[in-house]
């Protein structure tokens, strides 16, 4: 007979973990599946892994200033050995905890992918029935592949984490989140990076702020090839040549990564058994409840069209399970105003719209305040490093609709000025704030 419970979760991820922990805190009796690591994307091979080494670059920027700055040791590089075994050891117990989570919410975790049978029915990969009322997806999402010639010469981010040396000559190809992250990154440590751009990196962020990115990372020695049309790689010894219809070959490189999108994970579910309403490529199809079209089915996180960002499934993920298990009916993640920062070399984030977006929906009642400057620390030392902000203003009042940050520091910057942006800000609240002297973002108060 099939074992029953309040809620099935498909996914161990972000998401997933989210909403069967706080079901369960709510009370319900919760089944959770996950066939690979607990933590999903974001604790394995994404956020924590990838800031870990964004990390390790800062430290290596920094050495550099140090030496500016009058200290005497020259930089090393990094063991790539021991930081990668300090940076598992962390991982391993993000994943043990979870484990002792799950045990003490109640929560029965199946090691197991689990694909619906109907709509209130699971079957895990051993054939084991459960049922629900209510089924969450939350499988989240693996990276794009492509159908051509020697793409498997390539590595995608899941590689990256593996790697047991750092490449010398490594060819990013992609000019989203993933690609001009790793770039950055890969670059700080001391690889000769090279960042293959279909047209424009970063098309989500401001322009403005983008193009002095580039200028930066250009600057800093990073190379970007423009206007590409990658038909496939090749074999060159041990190296890997980039085979580009409008470039000719590009290398040879020692790695050459992928950083072309992800897909969702949605094609082993076999959503046809209860009906579940997928698009075109694959991402299942919610409301803003993140109801699917089925009845008792409701799928959160990267495996809808939703920001790919863990914070989101999170959020989305608590309150659904605070509506369906909660006591709370109007509970809804409100999609408005979500920050987001790239962990580039220096860093780039925003919440709300670019001045393009801003614009286009509201003409000349856009009101934009700019500074650009070099923090005090790269001008001690001589250096010239822009720092750019923008606010974005809209209307007679001024309330502020984007606000945006390239430089040191913005990844952390912008969270509190997010939460001001949720309440309602405007500009003259700005300007009614006193600041904190000498910091970059004492700037976001200054703006005139
Ligand atoms: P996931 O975390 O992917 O979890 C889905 C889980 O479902 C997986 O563990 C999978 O094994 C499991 N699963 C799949 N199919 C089944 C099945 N049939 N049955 C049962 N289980 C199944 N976001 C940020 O906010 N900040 C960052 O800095 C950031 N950096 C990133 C860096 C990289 C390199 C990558 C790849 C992503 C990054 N992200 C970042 C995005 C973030 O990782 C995702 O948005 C987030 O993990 C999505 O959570 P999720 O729960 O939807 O899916
Ligand atoms: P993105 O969607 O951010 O970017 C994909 C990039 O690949 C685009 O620049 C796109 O170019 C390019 N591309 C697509 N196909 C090709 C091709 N055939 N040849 C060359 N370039 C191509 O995807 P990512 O893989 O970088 O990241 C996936 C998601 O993960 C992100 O959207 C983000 O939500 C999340 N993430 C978040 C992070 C964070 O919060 N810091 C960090 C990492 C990931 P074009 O614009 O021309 O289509």
């Amino acid at each position: 007979m099939a074992e029953s419970f309040d809620l099935i979760v498909l996914g161990g991820g972000s998401g997933g973990l989210a909403t069967a922990i706080r079901a369960a805190r709510h009370g319900a009796r919760v089944a959770l599946l996950e066939p690979g690591a607990l933590g999903g994307t974001c604790v394995n091979v994404g956020c924590v892994p990838k800031k870990a080494l964004w990390f390790a670059g800062q430290l290596a920027q920094e050495q550099r200033l140090a030496l500016d700055y009058g200290f005497a040791s020259s930089p090393g590089s990094l063991d790539w050995e021991h930081f990668r075994q300090l940076r598992q050891r962390y991982i391993d117990g993000i994943r043990e905890r979870y484990a002792s989570h799950l045990a003490q919410s109640g929560i029965q975790w199946f090691a197991e992918v689990g694909r619906l049978a109907a709509a209130d029915t699971v079957v895990t990969s051993s054939g084991t029935e459960l049922k629900a009322t209510q089924i969450v997806i939350a499988t989240g999402g693996r990276p794009r592949r492509l159908d051509i010639p020697g793409f498997e010469l390539g590595l995608v981010s899941d590689d990256i984490f593996a790697l047991r040396s750092l490449p010398k000559r490594i060819a990013v190809i992609g000019g989203g989140y993933i690609a001009v992250e790793f770039a950055g990154l890969c670059h700080a440590l001391g690889s000769e990076v090279t960042l293959h751009v279909r047209d424009r990196m970063l098309t989500d962020f401001d322009a403005e702020l983008v193009d002095e990115l580039e200028r930066q990372m250009v600057d800093g020695g990073i190379r970007i090839t423009r206007q590409v049309q990658v038909k496939g790689l090749l074999r060159d010894g041990d190296a890997v040549v980039i085979d580009d219809a409008l470039n000719g070959p590009c290398g040879p490189y020692d790695a050459v990564l992928w950083a072309i999108g992800r897909i969702p994970n949605s094609h082993r579910l076999d959503l046809g058994a209860a009906g579940v309403n997928v698009e075109e490529n694959g991402h299942i199809v919610t409301d803003a409840w993140q109801n699917t079209n089925v009845p008792g089915i409701c799928a959160v996180g990267d495996v809808t069209e939703r920001p790919e960002l863990t914070p989101v499934a999170v959020a989305a993920g608590r309150r659904l399970a605070d509506r369906l298990f909660g006591g709370r009916p109007d509970s809804r993640l409100d999609y408005e105003h979500i920050p987001s920062v790239v962990f580039a070399e220096p860093p780039l984030a925003m919440v709300g719209l670019t001045e393009a977006q801003a614009r286009e929906f509201h003409g000349d009642q856009v009101r934009v305040y700019r500074a650009g400057f070099t923090p005090l620390q790269w001008a001690v030392a001589g250096r010239q490093r822009q720092t750019m902000m923008k606010i974005v203003c809209l209307g007679k009042d001024e309330r502020v609709v984007g606000i945006h940050v390239l430089g040191s520091s913005a990844e952390e910057m912008l969270q509190g000025f997010a939460v001001a942006m949720k309440m309602g800000l405007r500009k003259r609240d700005l300007d009614a704030t006193v600041a904190i002297h000498p910091s970059s973002s004492e700037e976001l108060v200054l703006m005139t």
